[in-house]
């Protein structure tokens, strides 16, 4: 993808609604001409007269046939998403009508929009950065509450605004010590390597935090990795099947949703936990006794949570025990959970109460107790910190970036402390300020738009 000035400059249209049936379509204009081309096929009031954000209802006509009756959304320059003239015209939503007003405007000199070619142009009229461009794809394919808040924060620039504050006070360093090569010879000194240090360590605390938060955030974005453990018999099979059956009943009761029903995910309070290796948790192998093996403690160890499931009526104290201490060695969070407290089995139970009164009791068959499970599990992930607006970093191009931010800041105080000259100390400061730069595209290389936008769906 180029970016040249005719490319810029023209008019290009694209669905913005799904492919196929739907009440309505929307089809979205955007370029210099958007206005008075809509105006050629409209009849309706003289749209080049109107005033933005106003809409309007009457036809769109190829010649003298009338293709539907629509509204159109006006939004004049710079008042609109891309900064350009934008509309939107709302047709009745079937792909023959979609096709034939597409096909109109092509006609009449628009060009079909290339995926994201919308939000490039607003990132190119400067709407926003590319942190934010960026938020807005994550925001489209978000599909839970906690996605959904990640990206909305990113998008309103919070992530962004942090980088780029600590950026100009490095950028300010950066000039001071390079008009004091210009002074050579002599011994001045107008940056204090002091100062400049804390902010180096200052910085270096942050982009840690950042890059710490990668990880929370990939979970919210691609849900937390879950593994039910246990015995074969354990219930396994069951309790998944129970919690998928609770969420299908939930998805199948909001009216008009069509949201893929995706297996082995769930959701719960906002936080999409999915569940790995379930094809071979099907297959009921002991996966606790297979930890021996190191294949399946590796693949156990890429989970962020375990549900460790043992059948009350066939489990004893020392096999729970042994149990629990391969899981504790493991490091990975795990809940103990007793399966078929319907089937009483009252010593074992109560032995249970007292030496791991963490023990929650369910049963996966007769559905009970899930709730308290369900409250459990979001107790032990504790994702709460991400609903306060905490910024955190979800994006793959931020986290490398990041992570040669901080090789660079590392180098920056390594050249402090051996006193190295000041131009590789220069240098060294523009090669962070570059990789912090990359994150919110004050940087950018077409190489480096192309692919961002070309991520995107057409008519975004
Ligand atoms: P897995 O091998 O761990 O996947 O175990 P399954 O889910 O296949 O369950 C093994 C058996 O235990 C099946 O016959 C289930 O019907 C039964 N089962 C599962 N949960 C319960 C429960 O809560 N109560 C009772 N009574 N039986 C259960």
């Amino acid at each position: 993808m180029s970016f040249s000035i005719s490319e810029k400059s023209d008019t290009i249209i694209a669905l913005a609604t799904p492919q196929g049936v739907g009440a309505i379509a929307v089809i979205r204009l955007s370029g210099p001409d958007a206005i008075s081309l809509t105006n050629e096929v409209f009849k309706g009031k003289d749209l080049t007269k109107q005033a933005s954000h106003t809409i309007h209802f009457g036809t769109i006509r190829d010649g003298e046939k009338i293709i539907d009756e629509v509204l159109v959304s006006l939004f004049v320059a710079p008042k609109s998403f891309t900064k350009e003239n934008v509309v939107e015209i709302s047709t009745h939503g079937s792909s023959y009508i979609v096709n034939q007003v597409i096909k109109l405007f092509i006609r009449k000199g628009a060009r079909p929009a290339k995926p994201g070619e919308f939000t490039q142009r607003a990132f190119l009229n400067g709407q926003f950065d590319l942190a934010q461009a960026e938020a807005v794809a994550d925001l489209i394919h978000s599909d839970s509450e906690t996605s959904h808040q990640a990206a909305m924060n990113q998008m309103r620039g919070g992530f962004s605004g942090e980088i780029q504050q600590l950026r100009s006070k490095l950028i300010h360093f950066a000039s001071m010590i390079e008009l004091e090569l210009d002074f050579g010879e002599e011994d001045v000194e107008f940056a204090s390597r002091d100062d400049l240090r804390d902010l180096v360590e200052k910085l270096l605390r942050v982009v840690e935090v950042l890059i710490g938060s990668f990880d929370l955030g990939n979970v919210i974005k691609n849900g937390v990795p879950t593994v039910i453990a246990g015995k074969p018999n354990a219930g396994k099979s069951t309790l998944l099947n129970a919690l998928l059956n609770e969420e299908k009943a939930i998805v199948s009761e909001i009216a008009g949703t069509t949201r893929d029903f995706i297996e082995d995910e769930i959701n719960i309070g906002g936080i999409i936990f999915r569940f790995i290796d379930t094809a071979g948790l099907r297959e009921t192998t002991d996966v606790i006794e297979a930890m021996g093996v190191s294949r399946t403690q590796e693949k156990m160890k890429t989970a962020s949570l375990i549900l460790y499931l043992f059948d009350l009526t066939d489990t004893d104290m020392v096999e729970i025990s042994r149990d629990v201490n391969k899981l504790e060695n493991l490091g990975v969070p795990f809940l103990k959970v007793g399966n078929k407290i319907d089937r009483h089995n009252p010593q074992l139970i109560s032995d249970l109460k007292h030496k791991h009164p963490d023990t929650i009791f369910i049963s996966a068959g007769e559905k009970e107790n899930l709730d308290a499970l369900k409250d459990r599990i979001l107790e032990l992930v504790n994702l709460d910190k991400f609903r306060t607006g905490n910024t955190i970093v979800t994006n793959i191009r931020h986290y490398d970036s990041l992570v040669k931010t901080r090789q660079s800041l590392l180098d920056v105080l390594n050249g402090l402390d051996i006193q190295i000259t000041n131009d590789f100390l220069a240098m060294d400061i523009r090669r962070s300020l570059h990789y912090l730069g990359e994150i919110t595209g004050e940087i950018t290389t077409d190489d480096l738009l192309a692919n961002i936008f070309s991520k995107f769906c057409i008519g975004k």
